[in-house]
């Protein structure tokens, strides 16, 4: 087993959400992994501990990875590598942004260095940051986009450990689902503890055909990393691509109503991206009846919450529904 460094706020805690459940008809609970510390946390955090103790070991003195200019994972990497004592270069897809707001204005706030890019340019850009930091005698690590690879993944892996620990087995786990280690650690931690509920992966971008064999294939990865030999198929992996028909990062009425119910009935801050389109999911699954009524579901919350400090989405929440 690949070893992690340990600064994540862990376990995060599992609460009750009695409000919401009486909204939803259902018997709804929450893990709280926008709780995990290190800059305002979230799902990245977890990989990021695996990631890490990789990077020191290969002796790196630089982060280099990629994302949206709102990416949580870029941010997330920025306080690892503020933490560590590292240098940190971030390769953002998009214009350069007219405000400092936001996940962006925390990576600048912790002494990233950023690059734009287009998503089309986006290895050749990472390609070119790794070797010119080479060149110049430093020693960067790359973090693959959303920090999804068999490394990151672990942190997902532990988190089902951690899940179990907690004596915790709800029927079904409902997240945001979109690089896909988040899905890939729980799916192979669940059958490393024997869990033997849903695992039910709301896209956030990608239709079922792209995101359940990336997933599959990195749990497959995942599993092998740590000396198993399980094979995992794209069929065996549960998600829902009904919710992301808008595109990544646009925020529609349902992610606005969904981030507006949990905050006015349970004072949970979902974020504009991903939490809110899985809870948007989650909630119309409800309303379909996909949950009985004895059900316990637990929404993951994997973060990301200073993006509804940034344009659009603050200006779309202020106004009226
Ligand atoms: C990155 C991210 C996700 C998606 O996790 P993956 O492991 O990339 O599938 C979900 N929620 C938030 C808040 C994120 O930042």
């Amino acid at each position: 087993m690949k070893s992690r460094l340990m600064f994540a706020h862990l376990p995060t805690p599992v609460e009750q959400l009695p409000n919401l459940s009486k909204a939803l008809g259902i018997n709804l609970i929450i893990k709280r992994d926008d709780q995990t510390g290190l800059a305002m946390g979230g799902n990245k955090t977890r990989k990021l501990e695996y990631l890490l103790a990789e990077a020191q070991a290969n002796g790196a003195n630089m982060l280099i990875t990629a994302g949206a200019v709102q990416s949580n994972h870029c941010r997330q990497t920025a306080a690892a590598a503020a933490k560590f004592g590292m240098a940190c270069m971030l390769v953002l897809m998009g214009d350069a942004p007219a405000d400092a707001e936001g996940n962006f204005l925390l990576d600048q706030l912790m002494g990233a260095h950023v690059v734009y890019t287009t998503s089309a340019q986006r290895d050749e850009t990472l390609k070119r940051v790794f070797d010119e930091a080479w060149k110049a005698g430093l020693r960067p690590y790359l973090i693959p986009y959303g920090g999804s690879n068999a490394t990151g993944a672990l942190g997902y892996v532990h988190a089902m450990q951690e899940l179990q620990a907690q004596n915790c087995a709800p029927d079904w786990i409902v997240f945001a689902s979109s690089s896909g280690g988040t899905q890939a650690g729980l799916v192979v931690g669940a059958r490393l503890t024997g869990y033997t509920g849903k695992i039910l992966g709301i896209s956030v971008d990608e239709p079922l055909d792209v995101l359940c064999p990336r997933v599959a294939a990195l749990a497959s990865q995942t599993a092998d990393g740590m000396g198993y030999t399980w094979h995992f198929s794209a069929d065996e992996i549960s998600a829902n691509a009904d919710y992301c028909k808008a595109g990544y990062g646009v925020m529609t009425p349902h992610e606005k109503a969904a981030i507006q119910l949990f905050a006015q009935t349970e004072a949970i801050l979902l974020d504009p991206v991903y939490t809110a389109r899985a809870a948007a999911g989650l909630i119309d699954l409800a309303k379909q009846g996909m949950f009985r009524r004895d059900d316990v579901v637990l929404f993951w919350h994997t973060g990301g919450t200073p993006a509804l400090f940034a344009a659009p989405y603050r200006q779309q929440m202020a106004q009226a529904a």
